[in-house]
């Protein structure tokens, strides 16, 4: 039996997602082409309100439903992943993984540098390499972005705990490698590092839902201009309406000076009521871990002397197994994980960004 046997299917995070819940939760996996049949303890049927014996799809299209059980689709609110979703929040399941592999790359990691990095005004020089065991950390997030109306969905980021570095495919290798998880009760980090691990889901977050959220923020735009358009409208012909009734004959001084300092309020007013509108249409994003998987690895630290001009720096890198890439480096600065990177007049280590408009750290 192999319930991480990687699965196709658009959905496969949601699914792999609902697979680590269950297993964490005592279930018992089978995959069986796109379906997984699981059995389910009998108090984990209970919570979720579903049989004891049930099926798990992607979706229902090409699937046909087992006879013996009832198939359940695994898709953003599918009620099951809701639930699951849900009961996940109250007790995160944390998944540890081990891995070992029996040979990893030793040489070679001058290309992938010079493949995946961009240097500005410095040369890096490989000083020498070594094996060592680093920590990453693959999440399942609920998001939550709430505006005039709201969108939730799951996401999935990962990165080293050890640099801070995001450590992108890592969830779309981990099914491809042969690994045994473990249940962990407690996470076994420091109290700094599940600080850390808040700061870089808040540093890491909104641009990974950047994407998730692309026709959410172009229908609130729209909402918004079409708002102010009629506000627009609704003041001009108001003013229009007012200035006109100045015109009229038989007005007393007291009426003309009163539609007046009204007329002169409208700039105001309409500013207003745009700000109101501004705040009803602003996104606001709540990002949540519901699961996550440890994976201690080992990986190959290779040491780098950046050559700036008369002046030299050392860094290290790490060449990731499970991606077999080197991981991003972090910005000093900013913290943000780059590919691109250069040096401030101080040495300190900058992405393109913080190179541009100044470093944090001088
Ligand atoms: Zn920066
Ligand atoms: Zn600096």
């Amino acid at each position: 039996m192999n319930s991480d046997a990687p699965i196709a299917g658009k959905d496969l995070d949601l699914i792999q997602f609902a697979c680590r819940f269950l297993k964490d939760r005592g279930a018992v996996l089978e995959p069986r082409g796109e379906i997984i049949d699981a059995l389910l303890p009998q108090e984990l049927s209970a919570a979720l309100d579903v049989e004891e014996y049930i099926s798990l799809a992607p979706d229902t299209k090409n699937v046909t439903a087992p006879e013996d059980k009832k198939l359940y689709t695994i898709q953003f609110q599918s009620p099951l992943l809701d639930k699951i979703a849900s009961l996940a929040g109250s007790k995160p399941p944390f998944l540890k993984l081990s891995l070992s592999f029996n040979y990893i790359k030793t040489q070679g990691f001058n290309n992938l540098i010079m493949e995946q990095f961009e240097f500005f005004k410095s040369k890096p020089k490989i000083t020498g390499t070594g094996e060592i065991k680093t920590r990453y950390i693959l999440l399942t997030c609920r998001f939550l972005a709430q505006s005039d109306e709201q969108k939730e969905g799951l996401l999935d980021f990962s990165f080293n705990i050890d640099t801070g570095a995001l450590a992108p495919g890592m969830i779309d290798m981990i099914p491809s490698i042969e690994k045994e998880y473990q249940v962990k009760n407690g996470h076994g980090y420091t109290k700094k590092e599940i600080q850390h691990i808040h700061e870089l889901i808040n540093l890491y977050g909104p641009d990974a839902i950047e994407h998730e959220l692309i026709e959410f923020k172009q229908s609130m735009n729209r909402r918004f201009k079409r708002d102010s358009l009629s506000l627009d409208e609704y003041y001009s012909a108001l003013e229009k309406e007012m200035k006109e009734s100045l015109l009229r004959t038989g007005i007393s001084d007291k009426l003309t000076q009163e539609r007046e300092a009204k007329i002169d309020m409208i700039p105001d007013e309409l500013s207003a009521k745009k700000k109101d509108l501004l705040n009803k249409y602003s996104i606001k994003i709540d990002i949540t871990p519901v699961a996550a998987l440890a994976v201690t690895t080992p990986c190959v630290k290779v040491f780098v002397t950046l050559i700036c001009g008369h002046q030299k720096k050392d860094v290290f890198m790490i060449y990731n197994p499970v991606t077999k890439q080197i991981d991003p480096m972090v910005c000093q600065s900013c913290g943000t994980s780059m590919y691109s990177l250069g040096l401030c007049k101080n040495m300190h280590l900058n992405c393109a960004k913080c190179l541009d408009q100044g470093c944090n750290m001088c």
